[in-house]
């Protein structure tokens, strides 16, 4: 059986202010250890940090210095043969910092851009206070509302971010997200996405047990987003260690084979490209 190319086109490295497990060299060498074809380093840049974040962790808003992160991907590649290394950011959304988020995008090159949610209503579900006083339906009703508000505003990005972040912290017994539980809001992204040659992200470190409970992909996701003309899906790890690199992809890429597509997606300098599985 010809073997898949596989593309893990989100991983943080140590330009990122929680990668400090994971150097560029040490990802790219798992990379090519595993078989990967090619891995996208996607640091953060989030330039809001909620207080309560701030104060817990001493942070100061999460932007990485570009130029330095693009100077050690060169030098690894340089490194490491038979795996394609690309240069991206994961860029976290928030109203009050468009202007700076599209200054950036507009001045800088990249292979990939993530768009992703990971602050909202002033606080940051990883640390548990945006889940007060909501009922499950509503806190990840919002948080995928503002997920297409923000995006759809950017336009600017290749890959829409972990949908599902806001399931992972969550302590609710309804620990995944259904399509059946939001089909308006899901049918808005899914379409937004499919037109505008954008791709799903199918991001595996959701799929692991947080709070003693692990949440699941849920296959109608994916079966909408063909039905709408969506095909592009890109895989990512979410790794902030070369450990998780390329974690589950193999069974993630035959899911999405059972589901009917036939390519996996991944970026070089903004340009979409389907690898076939
Ligand atoms: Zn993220
Ligand atoms: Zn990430």
């Amino acid at each position: 059986m010809r073997q898949m190319k596989l593309y893990d086109n989100h991983n943080h490295s140590q330009f990122s202010f929680d990668g400090i497990k994971a150097s560029v060299e040490t990802s790219a060498r798992a990379a090519a250890a595993a078989g990967l074809a090619g891995l996208c380093f996607t640091d953060h840049c989030d330039f809001f940090v909620p207080a309560m974040k701030a104060e817990h962790e001493h942070l100061v808003p999460e932007q990485f210095d570009i130029i330095a992160q693009q100077n050690e991907i060169e030098r690894v590649r340089g490194l490491v043969s038979g795996t394609e290394i690309f240069k991206g950011i994961e860029i976290g959304l928030e109203k009050r910092c468009r202007d700076s988020i599209r200054n950036l995008l507009a001045g800088n090159s990249f292979d990939a851009v993530i768009a992703s949610v990971h602050y909202l209503d002033d606080t940051d579900p990883f640390w548990g206070g945006y889940y007060q006083g909501k009922d499950w339906k509503t806190a990840y009703g919002h948080y995928l509302e503002t997920l297409f508000e923000e995006m759809t505003w950017l336009g600017d990005f290749d890959i829409m971010g972990h949908f599902d972040y806001v399931a992972r912290y969550a302590h609710y017994p309804e620990c995944s997200i259904f399509y059946r539980d939001f089909p308006d809001i899901f049918d808005s992204i899914l379409k937004y996405l499919a037109e505008n040659g954008k791709a799903l992200e199918i991001n595996t470190k959701t799929y692991q047990e947080y709070n003693g409970r692990t949440p699941v992909l849920d296959r109608d996701i994916l079966l909408r987003f063909r039905e709408l003309g969506g095909e592009a899906v890109s895989l990512g790890s979410d790794s902030h260690n070369p450990e998780r690199v390329g974690d589950k992809f193999c069974m993630y890429a035959d899911f999405l084979k059972s589901c009917g597509f036939r390519h996996t997606a991944h970026f070089s300098c903004r340009r979409l490209i389907l690898e076939e599985i």
